[in-house]
């Protein structure tokens, strides 16, 4: 067994673990990065595209925005689209001036990846049988594989940022967590097409047979979700039926569909999941494998990098104050934000989505909902606000 030593362990390589590696660095805080899939893989994962203003401006601080700012697409506003008209949500008015920007969550795990290399950090890709020991000690160990030889790591922390699936929430004794969790009865059939977006800005769209979303990731490619059943078989979705049912969801006066060929195409299930707390002894849990959003909010990715962010002020506290006063305090922190994305999604899923024993009441009520929020200031703004990104809490 070959061991080693760095101050902070990262198992997992997706936006909260690139983030937090990135942002120690910057703090002169050594780290190592642990992932079990190849580089390429995790660079050509479609997952999401919508960046907050919070995100945008971390990662442009961090000095890795230069091409997010080229490429990216700023918005200032989404339409929402029932009864087969559109109602434009106006961001720029109603948060004083902020916006999002579509900008696939591959590129930015490019431009990390890129950053990390260049400053000669260290990311492990393609590591096997990792695990996480002696948590309740003050050097808790990461043990792994490679290139078939066995190492262990003693760090003084350890992030938790891989993912729903990964090995460090199991990890934890289950007594010292408790999970809240809700599965939607839909999921969401997503394709990439080859196919300039039909709208400047993205559409939500509520229709009888269920939620359709217009989203992309740059001026030529299209990203269009239906709402689907959560075991749909996608082999039974041509590329002909689906093109049909996002017509007759998104379906609009004076509008039209743009088609083109599908380059990718998937079912994703949709679940709210949060664990409590988002810490045990020297183990900080953050991004997806803390909790998990329905994607109707667009805050997976951003929820990440608010734990991340809170968390490297943490350990920036402990190591250039001694002062584990910051990171006693992180789950607390975390968990207050987290909650409110957590509602937010779970709204606009509501809102949006036919459920498998709604009746004409709940249809009515639906549609009261998305007359009142595009027709009320202050329930458009309440949206809004909510969408471009709620502020991280004061830290004091
Ligand atoms: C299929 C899919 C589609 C999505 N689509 C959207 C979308 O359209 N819009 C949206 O807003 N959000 C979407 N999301 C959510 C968003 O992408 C996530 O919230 C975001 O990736 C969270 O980042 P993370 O770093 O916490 O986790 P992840 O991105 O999941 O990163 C975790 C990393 O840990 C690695 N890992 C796991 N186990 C181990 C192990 N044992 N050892 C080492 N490494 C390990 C994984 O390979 C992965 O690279 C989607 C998520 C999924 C899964």
């Amino acid at each position: 067994m070959n061991v080693q030593r760095t101050q902070v362990g990262i198992i997992g390589a997706g936006p909260a673990g690139l983030v937090l590696s990135h942002l120690l660095h910057l703090h002169g805080i050594e780290s190592v990065v642990f992932e079990n899939r190849s580089r390429q893989h995790v660079e050509e994962r479609v997952r999401a595209g919508v960046l907050e203003q919070g995100t945008v401006d971390l990662l442009t601080q961090m000095g890795v925005g230069e091409r997010m700012q080229r490429e990216g697409l700023v918005h200032y506003g989404i339409e929402l689209r029932f009864n087969g008209e559109g109602h434009r949500i106006d961001f720029k008015d109603l948060t004083g001036g902020k916006g999002i920007t579509i900008y696939a969550q591959a590129e930015v795990l490019k431009d990390l990846n890129n950053a990390r290399i260049a400053a000669g950090g260290q990311v492990l890709f393609e590591v096997e049988d990792v695990a996480v020991c002696d948590l309740e000690s003050s050097h808790p160990k990461i043990r792994y594989r490679k290139d078939a030889t066995d190492y262990e790591l003693h760090c003084d922390f350890i992030a938790g940022c891989d993912g729903y699936h990964g090995i460090c929430r199991p990890s934890i004794p289950s007594h010292a967590l408790t999970e809240y969790d809700r599965i939607y009865p839909f999921g969401w059939l997503g394709i990439l097409a080859e196919a300039p977006p039909s709208s400047h800005e993205l559409i939500y769209a509520y229709h009888d047979r269920g939620f359709a979303l217009l989203s992309m990731r740059t001026p030529h490619i299209s990203r269009l979700y239906l709402q689907c059943q959560p075991d749909e078989d996608i082999e039974t979705w041509s590329d002909d039926r689906i093109w049909h049912e996002l017509h007759t969801r998104l379906v609009s006066s004076n509008w039209k569909l743009t088609e083109g060929p599908v380059l990718q195409k998937g079912v994703t299930g949709m679940r709210s999941f949060v664990v409590e707390p988002m810490q045990y002894h020297r183990l900080f849990l953050a991004g997806d494998s803390a909790h998990i959003v329905p994607p109707t909010g667009a805050k997976g990715l951003n929820l990440a990098v608010s734990d991340v962010q809170i968390l490297a002020r943490g350990l920036d506290e402990y190591y250039s104050k001694c002062s584990l006063r910051l990171l006693d305090r992180y789950s607390e922190i975390c968990l207050r934000r987290v909650w409110k994305v957590q509602r937010f999604s779970w709204w606009m899923t509501s809102m949006l989505h036919r459920f498998t024993d709604d009746n004409p009441f709940d249809q009515r009520r639906q549609l009261a909902e998305l007359d009142y929020v595009t027709s009320s200031r202050a329930a458009s703004k309440s949206l809004a606000e909510n969408y471009v990104g709620l502020p991280l809490d004061p830290l004091e």
